[in-house]
């Protein structure tokens, strides 16, 4: 690390749980970012700001008004250009050291599959279970750590999945029938709901990344923010799901 970055990172770096190694670690991390909305704001303004060295954030929508509500990482002069090319030039005024990398179109499996192969974290921030299924399935393939949340009307969920043999996968917690959420788009949403999401998200990415064992591995963590209440419930390997429970399931 050259002064500057001493600098910056000094914060970290006087912790002794990151300390200089860590530091030198996030710098030589990759984390995917799925979606640059409400929950990705916040991931990948932390994330970069951390200093996790390389981001890719992945999102083929474009800014729209309705989104600055929550979306804090979108300016207002953003409406109408792609999210992921908005948040990139963001990060790029809050940490030139980072690499960001910007994918514009909405990834199918195989392009999913290539982006999820490319890192060492991924976070899902996106709005619908398509998707949602879709990168559980390539981090279950590719045994990648899978950090899952999702936020709204006025309730908040987190999930770490390390994708370890025997542990639960998102597609344990949810089929491909659940519809807790529903698809986001169309719902109310509190706008500071998603950005304790992502914002709790982007922790346990860099405790990953920085190679501690996450408490929340097995355990959704659910907030009410309405009633200010935090719930953990234990999660379990459904032993009939399809896509864990079949190991020698094939990369798309
Ligand atoms: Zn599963």
């Amino acid at each position: 690390m050259n002064d500057d970055q001493l600098l910056r990172y000094s914060r970290h770096i006087l912790l002794t749980e990151v300390g200089i190694e860590g530091q030198e670690r996030l710098l030589g991390s990759r984390a995917l970012v799925i979606g640059a909305g409400g929950l990705g704001s916040p991931i990948a303004l932390y994330l970069a700001s951390a200093g996790v060295g390389h981001i890719t954030i992945c999102d083929g929508d474009q800014v729209d008004l309705t989104n600055l509500q929550r979306q804090v990482v979108h300016r207002t002069d953003s409406i109408g250009k792609y999210k992921a090319l908005s948040a990139q030039a963001t990060l790029a005024s809050i940490n030139p050291d980072v690499e960001v990398v910007a994918v514009t179109e909405r990834a199918d499996d195989h392009r999913i599959g290539q982006l999820v192969a490319d890192a060492d974290v991924i976070l899902d921030g996106s709005d619908n279970f398509a998707t949602r299924h879709a990168v559980n399935r390539a981090c279950v393939v590719r045994r990648k750590p899978l950090v899952s949340g999702a936020a709204v009307r006025l309730e908040g969920q987190i999930a770490v999945f390390p994708n370890r043999a025997g542990g639960p996968c998102y597609s344990c917690l949810y089929d491909d029938e659940d519809e807790w959420l529903g698809d986001c788009q169309g719902n109310g949403v509190l706008a500071p709901v998603p950005g304790v999401i992502g914002t709790l998200m982007a922790a346990e990415a860099l405790k990953l990344l920085l190679g501690w064992e996450s408490a929340l591995h097995g355990a959704l963590l659910l907030w009410d923010a309405k009633r200010g209440d935090w719930q953990r419930v234990a999660l379990r390997r459904d032993p009939d799901c399809e896509i864990c429970g079949h190991p020698r399931l094939s990369s798309p």
